[in-house]
């Protein structure tokens, strides 16, 4: 049986009395949590600070991306390592923010994913459409590429030790949401995919949805059969909208 994980994207949002406030909510509502992961992953400079006030509760912490290489003159990059010292457990790759604005490839993401795991790190590997992907019906190629890119390099088995986050691209932040069916239907698509190289790494893996996931939608998206938790962007910056979701 999966567990449901929840995890909160804070992107470039918030100050240290900003986060300082937003955790200690947190705290105060997790005790109304049971039988879900948590975690949130603030910007780099603040996951120390974060980390330290979690420690020892049920929330866990991550990073937004991490470098593909251990250390070495890769100036402004901070390598997965460093980031498991600093107290992370996980690691977001291949956000469609990085992706479409930043210019990473399928190629950059599966090394970044190969990176954050063999330094012990959870990957939540994100995948998705764009709105004239799925208006051409090539949603599942899409998705098919950039999970092949990392079994490619590191083996299907490699998925079992990570989180994919299905993100339709056309629901970030936008507000739209894909239906539970729509959602439920990549998932399905993004399980037999892997079930049909390692069907006890599909049965295990956690494939969470996101794209403009709020209390009011969460409920019924969770209760699709291969919808195992939520990556959450914008509902995760405050403790009153994303701890409904937690606890849906
Ligand atoms: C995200 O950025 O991963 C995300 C899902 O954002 P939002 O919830 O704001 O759509």
């Amino acid at each position: 049986m999966r567990k449901t994980l929840v995890a909160g994207n804070w992107k470039l949002n918030g100050s240290k009395d900003s986060i300082k406030t937003l955790v200690t909510d947190l705290l105060a509502g997790m005790s109304e949590v049971t039988d879900t992961q948590v975690a949130v992953c603030p910007p780099y400079i603040y996951i120390p600070m974060v980390a330290e006030m979690l420690e020892g509760s049920a929330v866990a912490v991550g990073s937004q991306d991490n470098a593909d290489q251990e250390s070495g003159a890769f100036t402004g990059e901070v390598a997965a390592p460093m980031l498991k010292e600093m107290g992370c457990t996980y690691a977001i790759v291949g956000h469609s923010e990085r992706r479409s604005i930043y210019g990473e490839t399928d190629a950059d993401t599966a090394n970044k994913y190969a990176a954050a795991r063999k330094a012990g790190l959870t990957p939540i590997l994100c995948v998705g459409e764009l709105l004239e992907e799925r208006e051409n019906g090539i949603t599942e190629d899409v998705v098919a590429r950039q999970l092949d890119a990392v079994i490619d390099l590191e083996g299907v088995e490699a998925l079992a030790d990570g989180v994919i986050a299905y993100e339709p691209v056309w629901a970030i932040g936008t507000g739209k949401t894909a239906s539970p069916e729509q959602a439920q239907a990549v998932h399905a698509f993004i399980r037999g995919k892997i079930s049909a190289l390692n069907e006890d790494v599909a049965a295990k893996v956690q494939i969470l949805y996101g794209g403009s996931m709020n209390a009011g939608n969460a409920a019924e998206l969770l209760a699709m059969e291969d919808i195992d938790g939520g990556l959450i962007g914008g509902a995760s910056l405050a403790a009153d909208t994303f701890l409904p979701i937690c606890k849906a």
